[in-house]
């Protein structure tokens, strides 16, 4: 059976952190569908469109990942792309409480799909997009803290 696995977040935008989570469960699952979800009530730095050709680009020729925007509920999203597992990244004991209760709720709604829990990379654990997106509004260089192969800079709109 394929073992099919949503990595589901908001990506605004996309981190080194969230890259290193991807690349080393491909080595666990045979397919990762990287789910954008898209919240029309919540502002975001970068459009879901943009997010999309984003990672898409970072995952460019790697044929094990594939990436997706959906605007419903996760579970609703595993359902519908047959995935059977669930993964999300842990930094801190803060990302431990939260995500805990979504799994738990998750589990509930939908048994038959298994949430999985990587640990970051020590060098990954103050990562996180919010510090980037500050970053990036006042000009300064994310070039560390963002996948090398792209120049998230370039997907700015500027208004
Ligand atoms: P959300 O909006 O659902 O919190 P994010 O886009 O912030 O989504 O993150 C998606 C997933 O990636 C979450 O499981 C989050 O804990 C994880 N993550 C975020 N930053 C890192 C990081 N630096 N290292 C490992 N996991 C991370």
């Amino acid at each position: 059976m394929c073992r099919i696995a949503v990595f589901p977040g908001s990506f605004d935008p996309f981190t080194v952190g969230h890259e290193s989570i991807v690349l080393r469960a491909t080595g666990l699952f045979d397919n990762i569908i990287i789910g954008i979800g898209v919240n029309s009530t919540k502002n975001t730095f970068f459009t879901a469109a943009q997010r999309l050709t984003i990672i898409r680009k970072v995952f460019a020729g790697n044929d094990k990942v594939d990436v997706q925007t959906y605007d419903d509920l996760t579970i609703d999203f595993c359902r519908r792309v047959g995935a059977q597992y669930m993964l999300r990244g842990l930094r801190t004991s803060s990302d431990f409480e939260y995500e805990k209760s979504i799994a738990q709720v998750n589990q509930v709604m939908l048994p038959e799909v298994e949430s999985v829990f990587m640990l970051t990379l020590p060098e990954h654990a103050s990562v996180n997009s919010s510090v980037v997106r500050e970053v990036l509004r006042y000009g300064g260089d994310i070039s560390k803290f963002v996948p090398k192969s792209i120049r998230i800079q370039d997907y700015i709109v500027k208004s």
